[in-house]
């Protein structure tokens, strides 16, 4: 990415490590920020950090992390080629869900970096994910059962075009194995998108 974004990016992630706007900031042993390259536009966003996640201060560095990493190798992508970040920044206690409120508080931050990256797809990982961006974007909600693998795109007046994908949390897929073959097809739709992409 270029310098300016890089900078900008870092500006916000400094004021993440130093955010005490929610409670979520008490129990964190470092905030997670979001991390990676931008060079194809991709934006995946999760749902919080987990225990190893607080731990190193970087997202999805657990088991689901390990899966995110297999499921970009099989489409010919590294984490270097992708933007990581979660809807909140500091690991819910136990990793219970995120309250409103929560959400609530930390959502600037990823509207502000949604503004920086302007993505050309968003990927969202997990049902939390996917509802943020069809309440922020004014998608139209449907379930992620059925949503999941889809391209839906909306234009926005803050934010210009809004591509999004759902797809499934990798934790549901290890805890659900009949949802790691959905999950590796909806990942071959990434990649369809992308060549696609490159053909206008
Ligand atoms: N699950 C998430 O939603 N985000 C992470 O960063 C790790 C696990
Ligand atoms: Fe701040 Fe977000 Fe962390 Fe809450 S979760 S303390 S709003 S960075």
């Amino acid at each position: 990415m270029d310098k300016k974004t890089h900078e900008e990016l870092e500006k916000i992630a400094e004021e993440i490590r130093q955010c005490t706007k929610c409670p979520l900031h008490k129990g964190r042993t470092n905030a997670v920020p979001g991390e990676g390259g931008f060079e194809k536009g991709i934006l995946f966003i999760g749902e919080a950090p987990g225990r190893n996640e607080d731990l190193q201060g970087r997202p999805f560095v657990g088991r689901a992390g390990q899966l995110l990493n297999e499921l970009l190798d099989s489409i010919g992508l590294t984490r270097d080629d992708v933007f990581i970040t979660n809807i909140v920044k500091c690991r819910p206690p136990n990793n219970r869900d995120p309250a409103p409120e929560e959400v609530k508080a930390c959502s600037p931050y990823l509207e502000r970096q949604i503004q920086v990256l302007k993505p050309r797809i968003i990927v969202t990982l997990g049902r939390h994910a996917w509802k943020w961006v069809c309440e922020h974007f004014g998608v139209p909600y449907e379930g992620i059962s059925k949503a999941h693998g889809r391209v839906f795109t909306t234009n926005t007046l803050f934010y210009g075009k809004i591509t999004v994908m759902p797809m499934y949390h990798p934790a549901a897929a290890i805890y659900n194995k009949e949802l790691l073959p959905v999950l590796r097809e909806d990942f071959q739709r990434l990649k369809q998108f992308l060549e696609d992409l490159k053909n206008i």
